[in-house]
């Protein structure tokens, strides 16, 4: 394993020509691959393809409590779905509402109240400019959502910890910052928990705004690939300690246990911001699908049914985790131009690239037929500091093809070092 950082220029050009030689062989090879998106692939969603069985006239459609769930009602879901997502969050049932098909609807919902109506404050629309604070590398969507509001983003670096605190404890002396968007366990994309001593600090801030809400979004908070697992405090208890549990929303769902797109979103929160929730909510609609909660339900009686689940979704993605990780170290180890995450959930692998060099990645990768997700994407407003971050979705494709868009990638990786290297 030669470090490129430190080859002679001659060495540099001969691996150059050899690089250029493996790429254009795989440029040859016509290929079309995905590891853009962080989509399960069609054989965890196989798993689930009897969900529908569990509701119909032979079942009955009464829920545990005598609901009809095909009427009408019950605006914060039904009573079997908030004691399961109570069991996941670890947070009492009365503080959880269950509503549809996806958290980022309701994350979405939930800033649009605090722009119209405000949590406990002048509407967030009414105070001139505001601010969020956005660890990153982090999902693009949650970017999205403030930046359709004209949101003002700030980014927040990692350290192994998490997020980094010591700037997020300075920020949040200014009034402007409303909120901070968190995915504290196997991050989107990092794969990184926050350690107990991050979710501490979070839970004891005393931001300047009184309105301050942290989006923690729980999305992988049960999604690990090995039977070692993170361990991520629960942040509420945290938040009694310090009296802050008005400070949190959390959110997860489904969509990555049995369907995307047709699962349960879930939100958690203090009884405070619960009441506020709702008041919303009952003029926005008259309930959710309560027949796929009770679908739902009704397949994962218990939690041990739904880890069980997981074990099974970990089973199919382990495998598709380690054909990358063990082509990115036979291919990048020692080069000293990527350092890649190993996470221990969740569904991506984040990469560090030399810096200047993640589009370039994208651009070669696009050449030989691989679709990454767009560099700089995984930043505010689409824009990567450094340009170095790769953000890598391992889920959707078979493991032969992952095998192989892994090595297009790490070629790529080599080629675009080599090219700025040469300069
Ligand atoms: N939150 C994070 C961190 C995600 O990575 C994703 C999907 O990739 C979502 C939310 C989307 O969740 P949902 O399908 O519940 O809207």
């Amino acid at each position: 394993m030669t470090n490129y950082l430190s080859m002679s220029k001659e060495e540099l050009g001969a691996e150059f020509a050899a690089v250029m030689a493996e790429f254009e062989a795989l440029k040859g090879a016509n290929l079309s691959l995905d590891m853009s998106r962080g989509k399960p692939g069609a054989d965890q969603l196989d798993l689930v393809d009897n969900l529908y069985s569990f509701v119909g006239p032979d079942k009955g459609f009464k829920s545990e409590t005598g609901v009809d769930c095909r009427n009408y009602g019950g605006l914060d879901g039904l009573t079997e779905m908030k004691k399961l997502f109570g069991k996941v969050l670890d947070v009492n049932p009365d503080n959880i509402i269950c509503g549809n098909n996806a958290s980022l609807n309701l994350m979405f919902d939930a800033i649009t109240q605090g722009m119209v109506t405000g949590f406990g404050d002048e509407p967030w629309l009414k105070q001139g400019k505001i601010k969020f604070l956005c660890p990153a590398p982090g999902y693009d969507r949650h970017f999205g959502i403030c930046e359709y509001y004209g949101i003002e983003m700030i980014t927040v670096g990692y350290t192994e910890n998490g997020p980094d605190m010591d700037a997020i404890e300075e920020l949040i002396k200014d009034p402007a910052v409303k909120g901070m968007w968190c995915v504290p366990k196997y991050s989107n994309p990092l794969g990184l928990t926050y350690s107990d001593e991050t979710v501490k600090r979070i839970a004891a801030l005393k931001p300047a705004a009184k309105d301050f809400r942290i989006f923690w979004d729980n999305a992988y908070v049960i999604h690990d690939l090995y039977s070692e697992t993170d361990n991520l405090l629960n942040i509420f208890d945290e938040c009694k300690k310090c009296g802050s549990e008005d400070m949190v929303l959390e959110f997860t769902s489904t969509s990555k246990i049995t369907y995307p797109g047709a699962g349960i979103a879930a939100v958690a929160a203090s009884d405070f911001n619960i009441k506020l929730l709702k008041s919303r909510m009952t003029v926005q609609t008259i309930g959710p699908n309560k027949l796929n909660q009770l679908a739902h339900s009704r397949m994962f009686p218990t939690y041990e049914a739904l880890l069980g689940q997981m074990k099974k979704h970990g089973d199919i993605l382990r495998p598709k985790f380690e054909a990358c990780l063990d082509q990115f170290e036979e291919a990048l180890g020692g080069k000293g131009i990527a350092s890649w995450t190993k996470p221990m959930g969740g569904y991506f692998i984040s990469m560090e690239v030399l810096d200047g060099c993640a589009k370039r990645v994208g651009e070669l990768c696009k050449e030989v037929g691989l679709i990454i997700t767009t560099p700089g994407a995984t930043f505010p407003y689409g824009k990567d500091p450094k340009d170095s971050n790769l953000r890598i979705a391992p889920s959707f494709p078979s493991v032969d093809e992952l095998a192989l868009a892994a090595k297009v990638l790490c070629v790529a990786v080599k080629l675009a070092a080599l090219e700025k290297l040469s300069k």
